[in-house]
């Protein structure tokens, strides 16, 4: 039983103000895993002081001093990676294999970009008569989902320390144990006192305590659209940049070519993983109007054969993060029914043979864009198979969202379905299964502002100042 009972805060870890706690559940047995304590108000404050102290010297460190410290971090990081991967299974469900290549992957890769970006990063640039300088923005508040529980840390966490920023990390209270080994990965990297601060707690105690704090310059938060709205509203009266990766409904369109089958079974398949829980899957997936009944019977075949169960043994999919997340899918494929969609795959309650933990079938509908199941976003492992007539009504369907985050083409001819990725507003869209650890992630329309990863991630801690008609540099 984890016992997480103090806070790293100025470079110690010290006791909370108050002696509140609340237990950790592990999805998958349903059982109390651990105890983390909750802060305070008051717990805040000190972080945030010792982050204002700190940004002082911190803001004024030369790069090869950042870079030395990033490159300690990542040999400490690359010590932690097994209990790592423990903790994110332990925590939020996803099956260990899983969690070590892709969960704990996605840290060192964000790291190591990190330290790549930092190397050759210009902060200085003479434009005529004018040097630009980009400083970093301050003290930063970071609110962190349970999802991708060290990735969301990771995108925040290490481009902010690679600026010259300070910092105050708020994780998910239903994933607190991988950003209690990230705090301890950076007190053993030498840290300097106050850069990093980790206050464990409530959203609406902590998260709201550094979205007013008039001595943060900035929040940086990944969740939910709701908290995304409050947050701008907690920190309007103290003008704080806000950075907003909130959710998504994106859209998957399948070309009409010899690869359709193969395309349909990749993004059936890439919807179960980690148990449909990613802001930016495509849980919306379109498919010629005339190849229904094949793209539904791959679909249904794979969502059929995906292996669910204990995350510690050679599953592909583990729980759902918890007993209220289990409740929202369920109603969610309650009202997918009601609304008169069809239900290829899956269904209500837990697979056969799973009589406890948080274990949601993969679910997969056939049902229109007008539905709820392809409105909002389920976060879970339920698919919404919706038919196009034609390019332009598929391009029309995949922007026809509140959401703006993610997409994905997939066809035989990568120039066509590049041509139609550049027609849908979203913030990236990946054709043919593209990835790149470089590009930048973030939404349009409500799936927030602003962008993560690679180099436009230091860009979000960054400020610019004009010194115009500067001496030139000698
Ligand atoms: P939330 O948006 O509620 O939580 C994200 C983080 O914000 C958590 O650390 C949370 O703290 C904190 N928080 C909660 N309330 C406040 C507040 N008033 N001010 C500041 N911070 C706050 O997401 P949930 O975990 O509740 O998930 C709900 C839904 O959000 C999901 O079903 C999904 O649709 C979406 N979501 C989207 C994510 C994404 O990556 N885009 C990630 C996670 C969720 P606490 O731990 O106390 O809740």
């Amino acid at each position: 039983m984890k016992q997480l009972d103090k806070f790293y805060v100025n470079g110690r870890w010290v006791a909370p103000a108050a002696c509140t706690f609340a237990d950790v559940i592990n999805p998958a047995t349903e059982t109390v895993s651990g105890r983390i304590a909750l802060g305070t108000p008051e717990d805040v404050d000190l972080a945030v002081l010792a982050a204002r102290r700190a940004f002082a010297s911190w803001s004024e460190s030369s790069v090869s001093e950042r870079l030395d410290l990033l490159g300690a971090i990542l040999a400490e990081y690359t010590k932690r990676t097994e209990d790592l991967a423990d903790a994110v299974t332990e925590e939020m469900g996803a099956p260990r294999s899983f969690a070590g290549h892709l969960h704990v992957g996605l840290g060192t890769w964000h790291l190591q970009a990190a330290i790549e970006i930092l190397k050759h990063f210009q902060f200085e640039e003479q434009r005529g008569a004018t040097l630009l300088r980009r400083e970093p923005i301050g003290v930063c508040g970071l609110i962190t989902p349970w999802n991708w529980p060290i990735n969301q840390v990771a995108v925040k966490v290490f481009p902010a320390l690679a600026t010259g920023c300070t910092m105050v990390l708020k994780p998910a209270q239903l994933a607190p144990y991988s950003a209690q080994i990230l705090a301890e990965i950076l007190d053993a990297a030498g840290t300097p006192a106050g850069v990093f601060n980790l206050v464990q707690g409530k959203g609406s105690v902590i998260g709201t305590a550094l979205s007013r704090h008039p001595d943060v310059d900035m929040i940086s938060f990944t969740g939910s659209a709701e908290v995304g709205v409050q947050i701008q509203k907690d920190a309007a009266e103290t003008i704080k940049r806000v950075g907003l990766e909130l959710g998504g409904k994106s859209a998957w369109i399948v070309l009409d070519d010899a690869d359709l089958a193969a395309n349909v079974g990749k993004a059936t398949g890439a919807m179960m993983s980690n148990s449909g829980q990613t802001c930016s899957a495509g849980s919306r997936l379109l498919i010629p109007a005339d190849r229904v009944d094949e793209a539904v019977g791959v679909a249904r075949s794979v969502a059929e054969q995906v292996a669910v169960g204990n995350p510690a043994g050679n599953v592909a999919m583990g729980p759902v993060v918890s007993g209220g997340q289990f409740d929202v899918i369920q109603r969610y494929i309650a009202k997918g029914v009601d609304e008169g969609a069809t239900l290829v795959a899956g269904g209500l309650g837990r697979p056969d043979g799973l009589d406890s933990g948080y274990f949601v079938k993969p679910t997969v509908f056939l049902g229109d864009n007008s539905m709820t199941i392809a409105r909002e976003e389920i976060f879970g492992p339920v698919l919404t198979m919706i038919p196009y007539k034609d390019l332009d009504e598929a391009v029309a369907i995949a922007n026809d969202s509140n959401f703006g985050l993610s997409g994905y083409v997939t066809g035989a001819d990568a120039s066509e379905a590049t041509a139609i990725a550049k027609r849908i507003r979203t913030g990236a869209v990946h054709v043919n299964g593209g990835f790149d650890i470089m590009a930048p992630f973030g939404g349009y329309k409500r799936s927030g502002n602003g962008r993560e990863w690679g180099d436009f991630g230091f860009h979000e801690f960054l400020e610019t100042k004009a010194i115009v008609g500067a001496a030139a540099a000698s």
